[in-house]
């Protein structure tokens, strides 16, 4: 592996995010020597923490079973703490002596990476004074700036925001986080779509009948009730995780396999997503809410703590997305995604055509009809492909059924994958944007889901409509029945 150097500057680093995530992601990175001796980590919040109660912090965040501890020991000598309000200027005099000293102690070359894990409300300040009080590097090093999500609640608060940090930097130095794309299999669509004639070549309306993404989880809200329940899943899963990945699908191929290239590529699919009117947001796009469950096991969304009782935040979301382009005319993208649903997944289908004369059918005989060869991409929890084939069985006489080709990646190699955060700060460190969304298409997927949003609030749903355990309400089956359609998971 080859060594990074940097310093990183963290604010927020007594936070959940920080404690939970981004000490093992940057501790897998020095486990594998992509981080050695040069590099340093600025943790800043408004605790009154000591560079000694900051390292205790990271050390319980990164110690798991069997780890090592004499690595854990040389890895926190790298870790430094600076009490800090993000909204005092004289703080940033601290910081930037601190960040000038550990330049020199570490041989940073003055590279400096600026990750701010914080609510959202601060990125605009904190953005601002780096630049005001003097902290990027100016000369060799670069200067990188990672933002967590979300991006605004709508287009034009996202644009405000986008404003205010292109005041202080470049946008191939902004890094907006979308975990999503650190994930092994949302990157390995390129490799399946780009890799593989056999699939390239029927990629288009020609071929395929249509696609399908579920992102299912089967927990409720937890303890994020407070924050969700002003976003609500079209904002916290349609506009950035799922818009990723239907641009992943729908691109054209780069012209190479590089960040440029494949950003400009998923603009521009973006671009040609049909931004609808209200006759047409209302009637592609499904909302619900989850009522108690039957047994009385889990209370309703309207229920839970930290939840008004009269809220009409969706906790469900399906919807229908139309492509006016060459490619996809014609091929609706379903998507959906949910709070308690039958279990905890990711998936697309790919749902081929069916070839357009079915010689085999021979109704007097009982024949059954040729299914559609669907290609599902496994996503999460399992990592693999399936590839749905007709083929003869057995039987005497010709009968043909579906069969399954599959392939699965084998739990030790999934362990071993690195998690999203490793790899998106790694990424970051060696200034690749591949895996990041960058403002047009952040502009572009509120644009079309503040069209969603803007029906949804004038018009009053019917709250609560499905059941915990069940794939949402019967209107997100009803919107593919339409079309002679239907989910390829169901229950
Ligand atoms: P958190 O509330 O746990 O942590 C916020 C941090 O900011 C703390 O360290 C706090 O001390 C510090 N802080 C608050 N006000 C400050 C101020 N005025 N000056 C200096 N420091 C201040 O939040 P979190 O859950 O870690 O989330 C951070 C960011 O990551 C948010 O944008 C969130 O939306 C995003 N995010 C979090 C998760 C998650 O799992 N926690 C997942 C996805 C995205």
């Amino acid at each position: 592996p080859t060594e990074r150097r940097s310093l990183i500057m963290l604010f927020g680093a007594t936070g959940d995010l920080a404690t939970r995530k981004l000490y093992p992601a940057i501790f897998n990175l020095y486990k594998k020597g992509n981080l050695k001796e040069h590099f340093a980590v600025i943790g800043t919040s408004r605790y009154k923490f000591d560079d000694e109660k900051f390292r205790e912090t990271v050390s319980k965040s990164v110690s798991e079973k069997g780890v090592d501890k004499k690595l854990v020991e040389s890895f926190i000598k790298h870790f430094f703490f600076v009490t800090h309000d993000v909204t005092d200027l004289d703080h940033y005099s601290v910081l930037k002596e601190k960040a000038e000293e550990l330049d020199k102690k570490f041989k940073l070359e003055g590279n400096r990476v600026f990750y701010i894990s914080m609510a959202p409300n601060f990125f605009g300040t904190v953005a601002k004074n780096l630049k005001n009080q003097g902290l990027l590097t100016e000369g060799k090093g670069f200067n990188r700036l990672v933002i967590e999500k979300p991006f605004g609640r709508d287009f034009e608060s996202a644009k405000e925001l986008n404003d205010a940090l292109s005041e202080s930097f470049e946008e191939n130095q902004i890094y907006r986080i979308d975990h999503y794309l650190g994930k092994e299999m949302i990157q390995n669509i390129e490799a399946v779509r780009f890799g593989n004639t056999i699939f390239e070549a029927l990629w288009n309306n020609r071929y395929i009948d249509n696609i399908q993404v579920t992102l299912a989880e089967n927990l409720g809200v937890e303890e994020r009730a407070g924050y969700y329940d002003n976003s609500g899943a079209l904002r916290d899963m349609v506009q950035n995780h799922i818009m990723q990945i239907v641009s992943l699908l729908a691109m054209e191929q780069p012209v190479a396999f590089k960040d440029t290239d494949i950003r400009s590529e998923k603009v521009k699919a973006l671009r040609s997503l049909r931004v609808y009117n209200v006759a047409e947001a209302s009637t592609n796009f499904v909302r619900g809410q989850y009522s108690a469950s039957g047994d009385g096991e889990t209370k309703e969304y309207r229920e839970e703590d930290g939840v008004p009782a009269d809220s009409n935040t969706e906790t469900f979301v399906a919807g229908k997305l139309l492509f006016d382009n060459y490619r996809w005319s014609g091929v609706p993208f379903y998507i959906r995604t949910g709070k308690k649903l039958a279990d905890k997944f990711t998936r697309v289908d790919v749902v081929f055509k069916k070839p357009l004369v079915d010689i085999f059918s021979f109704p007097q005989d009982g024949n059954t009809l040729l299914s559609p060869n669907v290609l599902t991409i496994h996503i999460e929890p399992e990592q693999g492909f399936s590839l749905v084939v007709n083929a003869k069985n057995g039987e005497q006489g010709f009968h043909t059924e579906p069969v399954n080709l599959d392939f699965y990646e084998n739990s030790q190699r999934t362990k071993a994958t690195p998690q999203p955060y490793e790899r998106l700060i790694h990424d970051v460190l060696k200034g690749d944007g591949t895996n990041f969304s960058s403002w047009p298409e952040v502009a572009s997927a509120w644009k079309f889901v503040d069209q969603i949003r803007r029906v949804w609030d004038i018009q009053q749903p019917m709250f609560p409509n499905y059941i915990p355990g069940s794939m949402g309400p019967v209107a997100a089956d009803e919107l593919l029945a339409r079309d002679h359609r239907e989910w390829i998971y169901k229950l």
